[in-house]
């Protein structure tokens, strides 16, 4: 059974003990059953008011991380390559501290809209330092996700294609693909088709519609992406990720293009994410298991 996720830059961008209160008690509220927590700033998040309120609620957590410019492990900078593998490693304590299942994200580049090419050096430079960064997470039973996004937000993996590709080269069995419906709206051929390439290898969701609003309001046919989901039969969490403004400030704002909202009460989004969800696997599953009959 698919565990299913909200993104908790939905509720806060923020960690502190409050923050993390708001945020875990709304999600398990609402029928959730993991939270995936996000921060740039490792030391800023509040590991203990976590684990006591994910205790409390009885809620699962998955986290999600990103790198700066300065920490860009595809860049073929040593200097920065190191900064980014420390960065990485640390961020793998805190999961294992809060006792996250997956890592998920951009961990394979900076997060940022590149100028030029990512080149073979990077690339090679990037998938040593994940599988580094795999066998610490493996220790602590954590599965890292790809995260496949637009051209906008890296130049590395755009396309699945490219990171089963990339995700075969670091040869880790903790290593997965991270696909989201967002990105692959904008980069796929045919986002269904790209869920089936993926197969065993996906090991991460998002969910989000082509303006990252309320599901099914946007051009992301969802329909084809739950039937996909479902024909690969996969099981790992499926996490709606959505951004405001009346939320998350700069700099993440700036980095995704947040010039416009599309909602403001949170709690709104998030429960009609979780039904709308609810109502897409089950018709997907109808709809293979009668195609099956
Ligand atoms: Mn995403």
């Amino acid at each position: 059974m698919n565990k299913l996720g909200l993104h908790a830059f939905v509720w806060t961008a923020n960690w502190t003990p409050e923050d993390a209160a708001m945020a875990i008690r709304s999600t398990a509220e609402l029928g959730y059953d993991l939270i995936e927590a996000s921060t740039m700033d490792l030391k800023a998040f509040d590991v203990p008011a976590t684990l006591r309120e994910l205790e409390r609620n009885k809620l699962g957590i998955t986290m999600s991380f990103g790198l700066t410019a300065d920490m860009d492990i595809s860049s073929g900078d040593k200097e920065r390559t190191k900064r980014g593998e420390a960065h990485l490693l640390d961020a793998m304590s805190l999961a294992r501290d809060v006792g996250a299942t997956h890592v998920c994200g951009i961990l394979y580049s900076a997060f940022q809209k590149y100028a030029t090419p990512v080149t073979e050096d990077g690339i090679r430079g990037s998938i040593d330092v994940v599988r580094r960064v795999a066998e610490k997470a493996q220790a602590s039973g954590i599965t890292l996700g790809m995260e496949v996004v637009n051209r906008y937000e890296s130049n590395v993996l755009n396309t699945a294609r490219q990171a089963i590709a990339y995700v075969k080269k670091v040869e880790m069995p903790n290593v997965k693909l991270h696909l989201d419906c967002y990105h692959m709206n904008i980069e796929e051929a045919d986002s269904a088709e790209a869920i089936r390439e993926a197969g065993d290898l996906l090991g991460y969701f998002h969910t989000g519609d082509s303006h990252r609003g309320y599901l099914g309001s946007g051009s992301v046919d969802f329909p084809s992406i739950f039937r996909a989901l479902e024909s690969i039969n996969y099981q790992g969490p499926i996490t709606f990720e959505s951004f405001s403004s009346a939320v998350v400030g700069q700099p993440l704002e700036g980095i995704l293009g947040i010039w416009r909202n599309l909602w403001e009460d949170s709690r709104d989004l998030a429960a009609h994410a979780k039904a709308f969800t609810d109502v897409q696997m089950k018709s997907a599953r109808e709809a293979l298991g009668r195609q099956r009959r």
